[in-house]
């Protein structure tokens, strides 16, 4: 059987248009131009590049970007200092705080201070409460992009089986909670999951959210089911060069 590719660039292209579209209306209706702050702490070359690349994408949709890049030594008074002030800046109507903080400031003191309305992460408790109780809420962008990509490519997602292997609460955990809430039925595996590979093997929908390279082999794919890949690793290749893989083997 030959696998169908789900083209996530194109999909995100469409939606960034999308998302330019609603900017513009709300510009011309009602005055708004959506601001977002990111925050980046320290000097973490992924997080610099993924700080960039936030920026560029908010200005390229019509909206206002600001970035705010501290020091590595910033004290953690310092930053929630500077979220209080975003949290009431009324230009400002979306922060996010580039993760990992470097090791002395509290991850979840800062995450707790941010105004949940502001929370565009999703990672405030009142924005996993809300999604965990099935309201609306502010939801994690990378799960929130693969349930959609899932929507798009398979119409309803109700009652398939879903897979979802990895528990982070950045990807996995909002990942179940989303398939749930498009009523699949759900399993969340991990480290410590008993035959991963009958698991995967009876699911419809794959969701692999782990960091290891290439661990789902092609036979642990039922044939038909969905796969979709969110895993990132830097692997070695020939001529002592490096290259982006999946979790699952293409
Ligand atoms: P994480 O916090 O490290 O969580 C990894 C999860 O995988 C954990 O729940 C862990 O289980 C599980 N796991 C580890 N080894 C396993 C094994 N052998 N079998 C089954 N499960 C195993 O990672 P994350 O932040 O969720 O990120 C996962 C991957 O997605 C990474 O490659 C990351 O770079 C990528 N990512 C991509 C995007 C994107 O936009 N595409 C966004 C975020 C992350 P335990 O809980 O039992 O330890």
């Amino acid at each position: 059987m030959s696998a169908t590719i789900i083209d996530g660039k194109a999909f995100a292209a469409r939606i960034r248009g999308e998302v330019a579209g609603h900017v513009a209306r709300l510009k011309a209706d009602r005055g708004i131009t959506p601001g977002l702050a990111v925050v980046l702490v320290g000097e973490d070359p992924a997080s610099q590049v993924y700080v960039r690349s936030k920026g560029r994408q908010t200005v390229e949709a019509g909206m206002h970007s600001v970035e705010h890049k501290l020091p590595a030594g910033t004290a953690e008074d310092a930053l929630l200092a500077l979220i209080a002030d975003l949290n009431a800046d009324p230009d400002i109507h979306g922060i996010l705080v580039q993760l990992p903080l470097p090791g002395h400031i509290d991850e979840a003191k800062v995450i707790a201070a941010i105004d949940p309305a502001k929370d565009v992460d999703g990672f405030h408790i009142s924005n996993v409460g809300l999604l965990a109780t099935g309201q609306k809420a502010m939801v994690p962008c990378t799960p929130l992009g693969c349930l959609m990509m899932l929507r798009d490519h398979l119409g309803s997602l109700s009652g398939l089986d879903a897979v979802v292997v990895g528990r982070s609460n950045i990807v996995g955990k909002p990942m179940a909670q989303l398939l749930l809430g498009d009523s699949c039925t759900v399993t969340i595996a991990h480290s410590r999951t008993a035959d991963l590979a009958a698991v995967v093997r009876r699911a419809d929908i794959v969701v692999a959210a782990v960091g290891r390279p290439e661990m789902v082999p092609g036979d642990w794919i039922k044939p038909g089911a969905t796969v979709i890949d969110v895993g990132i690793n830097r692997i070695e290749a020939e001529g002592g060069k490096t290259r982006l893989v999946g979790d699952v083997h293409f």
